[in-house]
């Protein structure tokens, strides 16, 4: 079975067909709207996991149909640091995932695409927040979406996790970078893991993707057969790199004190990626 990683799932009924319509539009942000609520920088969770809602009166980004309800958001300058979602995003309830990302998403895009990327000039919201028009050359733009690989590479049984920097200590996780233009998935994980790795791997097979909001990023997580098992590590990328077994993997996933490594948490599509490959 797919797993389903934590943002993934189909959220929204984002009612798309209302977008292109002003008159629709228009409709919707009367009695029964909904505005989602901001609160430092990201959409608010309440204590019982659920995005946080009230009468709508800035309706710039049309979010969709929920309950029967339209969901609106004003336009909001997202928190500049993701690491202070972590908390955030720590407590919100898995099926509210996706309509988070999409509104933190959709917000990012947004805050950075005031002018137009053709000519300058200012640009206007259209499509209720799903894109943005430019008065003077008439180009439209459209919510970006990063795609970026991540991947475990896989030697006799054991995979291959690496730490960045920044990571808490203990920390490893899965490889990833993102995809260069002209390239393919395939071509993206194996690159990367030679890069960073120095390894060369075979067999690429997609496994789960997430949309990680941070700003826009969409992970493609993959498994890959690596073809040996000696590492260059690139040190500007990653502290370290090694190989861990099965049972190193089992013992960190289940909290064990005495673990070689900390797992990514719940809500990286790493982890999920580790848990469908014990699992398999
Ligand atoms: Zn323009």
């Amino acid at each position: 079975m797919r797993p389903e990683p934590f943002f993934s799932g189909p959220g929204i009924d984002r009612a798309d067909q209302s977008r292109v319509d002003p008159l629709r539009l228009a409709e919707l942000t009367g009695a029964g709207a909904r505005q989602l609520i901001w609160r430092d920088g990201l959409p608010a969770v309440g204590t019982d996991g659920r995005l946080e809602w009230q009468a709508a009166s800035a309706t710039d980004l049309f979010l969709g149909i929920q309950d029967g309800q339209p969901r609106f958001s004003a336009t909001e300058q997202p928190h500049a640091n993701a690491r202070a979602a972590f908390d955030t995003i720590g407590s919100l309830a898995e099926n509210e995932a996706p309509l988070f990302a999409a509104a933190l998403s959709l917000a990012w895009w947004h805050s950075r695409h005031l002018f137009c990327a053709n000519c300058g000039a200012s640009t206007e919201i259209e499509r209720g927040g799903w894109s943005r028009r430019c008065p003077e050359c008439s180009a439209q733009h459209f919510p970006r979406v990063d795609p970026v690989v991540i991947m475990l590479a896989e030697h006799e049984g054991r995979l291959l996790l690496g730490r960045q920097p920044q990571y808490p200590s203990g920390r490893y996780s899965a490889l990833a970078g993102f995809l260069e233009p002209g390239e393919s998935i395939e071509a993206a994980v194996a690159r990367e893991l030679h890069e960073e790795a120095g390894i060369k791997v075979a067999d690429v097979i997609y496994v789960a993707s997430q949309p990680w909001p941070f700003p826009s990023s969409l992970m493609i997580g993959c498994h890959a057969r690596a073809l040996g098992d000696e590492l260059t590590i690139d040190r500007t990328e990653l502290d370290d790199a090694r190989w861990f077994t099965r049972e190193e993997i089992a013992a960190a996933l289940k909290g064990d004190p005495d673990a070689a490594f900390q797992p990514p948490p719940r809500f990286a599509i790493a982890r999920t990626l580790l848990e469908h490959w014990l699992a398999a």
